[in-house]
């Protein structure tokens, strides 16, 4: 089961981890990377990882390679034929047409990027969503950040170190 734990950090301070892979327990000597994201505030954070779970987070199911790879050439034809249809059909100077068609091209692009980028999280193997999954920022303030670990041990030992800090 996962354990959720809240610490006192402020933005900038570090987040101290046994060095014990977080979804595994093995020695860690890689990093999983966290952020969390509201509105202008982005806080980011590392939890330790070992190297066959790092290799595991790089993994691509086929399903998911095939997605990306179609994603890239659609997401390109969308854009560059979005570009010459306004940029033929709208009236005005040579310009104002190039420009609308950047936009209008740019917008399509983007949208049919998204579109294979969330297909393709869907495809990912359970092993690395496990991976994925096994730390995460659930909720921050400007004092204080919540974190959901896989591992109670983990959280536990998480804890100890970074209170202890904050006693000293
Ligand atoms: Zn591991």
């Amino acid at each position: 089961m996962s354990q959720q734990i809240t610490l006192r950090v402020r933005p900038g301070e570090m987040v101290r981890f046994p060095n014990r892979c977080a979804a595994c327990g093995q020695p860690a000597t890689e990093r999983l990377s966290l952020q969390m994201k509201r509105g202008p505030v982005t806080r980011r954070l590392d939890a330790p990882l070992c190297a066959d779970c790092a290799r595991q987070l790089a993994r691509r199911s086929g399903r998911e390679e095939q997605l990306w790879r179609t994603g890239r050439l659609v997401a390109a034809a969308a854009g560059v034929g979005l570009l010459l249809v306004v940029a033929l059909l709208v009236g005005g100077p040579w310009w104002l047409r190039g420009l609308l068609g950047l936009v209008a091209g740019g917008a399509g692009a983007a949208l049919v990027w998204w579109v294979f980028a969330r297909r393709a999280a869907a495809e990912q193997l359970p092993e690395t969503r496990a991976v994925r999954a096994s730390a995460r920022i659930v909720d921050f303030t400007w004092r204080d950040m919540t974190l959901e670990l896989a591992d109670e041990a983990l959280a536990a030992a998480v804890v100890e170190l970074n209170n202890m800090e904050a006693e000293v």
